[in-house]
């Protein structure tokens, strides 16, 4: 499983400036989808090859004398979901008493606490250093965030905590034939769904499953078909009813979505469709993972409300138009099976195996019936197109002043290359590589 990253320390200290530059690759992916509002505080990101997980606590105007109630609780919650918590001092404003009660609890904490003293230019970092190693911290690590000082070490250090992140992961080895995550906020029928998939009469169960875990792997064959159950409600943890409501966390969702092939959202249709099921969504795909939509709750409401939903759906979702949705009741079992259908071809779909060929013939043609634009009298050329990668597809396209591509023609080739490798239910990504 990667490893997860909490940035925490006073508003103004520099932890958007920080989590912006680790996880810059996905800002560029958040600007592909406009009108998407989304929560920013967790990233994926990558140094050097590590991929690790991303929380920023920033955001949050906490009082200056003291640490503030929210904020308090965001960075605990984040110190709690972390595996390594990163904190950051200023180097220009020297210690304050907000610091000294996130340090005091920082002391308290079993996970491993890296310090930063931030925006060190244009200070004497002697006498900045000094003053922190006064905390009592073992080592602390100087930083430009803006101009990315002292970056490499900082985080190649936690991640050296945490060699074996890039192996197989538990899950990994656990699993068996195709992952599907079941994901969504709380209440909106992942346990009942979870139930139900398993309890269907096609489905052979295996494994009892662990309870070390965050989330719930689950073996099972369904029709021959081997599959792993991503359970992140928990349901066969729980040993009574009464043992109630798993804590939603955003970090075991997005785990659990970072090591499945195709993602389940389950979204709660007597509750509309609510920002928390955009953010999911949106880091969804972000993800690259193939999708599912399921509109659970579908029973008993009314033609009315029915087409409402739809409408409503269809305006919210455009952004996400390649994958299918299902209008489900998990408790009545209503259309679960079809489900499967749209797994299945999504599953396909984001694991096809492409052909250079075809690919540069269909590059060919979306260059003809549209070509990029001129940039500075020079016309970007888009030459051949190769695979780079599977869930998600990814397509290599080699030319000339790729960079200058527009993200409104990056969307159209995804587009084309869809429709013509008749794809369901996976983003695509381009990516580009140029000869000049
Ligand atoms: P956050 O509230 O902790 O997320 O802080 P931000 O990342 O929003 O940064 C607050 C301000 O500090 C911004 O104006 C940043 O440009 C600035 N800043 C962040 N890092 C540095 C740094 O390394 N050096 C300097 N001089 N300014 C920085
Ligand atoms: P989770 O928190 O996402 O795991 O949600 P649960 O599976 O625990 O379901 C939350 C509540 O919604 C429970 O009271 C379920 O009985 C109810 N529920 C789940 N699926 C459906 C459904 O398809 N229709 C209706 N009417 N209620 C459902």
């Amino acid at each position: 499983m990667i490893p997860v990253i909490a940035l925490v320390g006073r508003p103004n200290v520099g932890k958007s400036t920080l989590f912006n530059r680790l996880t810059r690759s996905r800002d560029a992916l958040v600007a592909n989808f406009p009108g998407l509002t989304r929560d920013r505080q967790y990233g994926d990101a990558v140094l050097e090859g590590r991929r690790f997980m991303l929380i920023d606590t920033g955001g949050i105007t906490g009082d200056e004398e003291g640490i503030d109630e929210a904020m308090a609780q965001q960075s605990l919650l984040a110190i709690d979901e972390a595996d390594a918590v990163v904190l950051l001092l200023d180097a220009k404003a020297g210690l304050m008493a907000a610091d000294h009660g996130l340090i005091d609890h920082l002391r308290g904490c079993s996970k491993p606490v890296f310090y930063v003293a931030n925006k060190i230019d244009g200070t004497d970092p002697n006498i900045a250093m000094a003053e922190f190693y006064q905390t009592g911290a073992k080592q602390i690590y100087p930083l430009t965030a803006t101009h990315g000082k002292g970056v490499r070490q900082l985080v190649g250090d936690v991640l050296d905590l945490f060699p074996d992140a890039d192996a197989a992961g538990e899950g990994q080895d656990q699993a068996h034939g195709k992952k599907i995550a079941i994901v969504g906020r709380p209440n909106v029928g992942k346990s009942t769904l979870v139930n139900r998939m398993l309890g269907e009469e096609r489905v052979v169960v295996y494994d009892q499953p662990g309870t070390t875990r965050d989330s719930i792997y689950i073996n099972y064959e369904r029709d021959g078909e081997p599959y792993t159950l991503i359970d992140t409600a928990g349901v066969r943890k729980r040993r009574s009813i009464r043992e109630t409501v798993e804590k939603f966390s955003i970090v075991k969702t997005l785990k659990a979505v970072d090591d499945a092939n195709v993602v389940v959202l389950v979204m709660d249709a007597r509750e509309n469709i609510v920002e928390q099921d955009l953010h999911l969504l949106g880091q969804v795909i972000d993800s690259g993972r193939a999708v599912v939509v399921a509109l659970n709750k579908w029973d008993g409401l009314s033609s009315d409300q029915k087409n409402r939903i739809k409408t409503e759906l269809d305006r919210r979702l455009r952004f996400i138009d390649f994958a299918e949705v299902h209008f489900i009741s998990a408790l009545h079992g209503t259309g679960v099976g079809h489900l499967y259908e749209s797994i299945e071809k999504a599953y396909a779909s984001a694991t096809q195996s492409l052909q250079t060929r075809h690919l540069t013939t269909i590059l060919e043609g979306a260059v003809y019936d549209h070509a990029p634009p001129m940039i500075n009298g020079r016309r970007i050329k888009l030459r051949y197109a190769h695979p780079g990668g599977q869930n998600p597809p990814i397509i290599v396209i080699h030319g000339n002043q790729t960079d200058k591509v527009p993200a409104s023609y990056t969307r159209y080739l995804e587009k084309i290359f869809r429709r013509e490798l008749k794809m369901v239910g996976t983003p695509v990504r381009i990516e580009y590589k140029t000869a000049d």
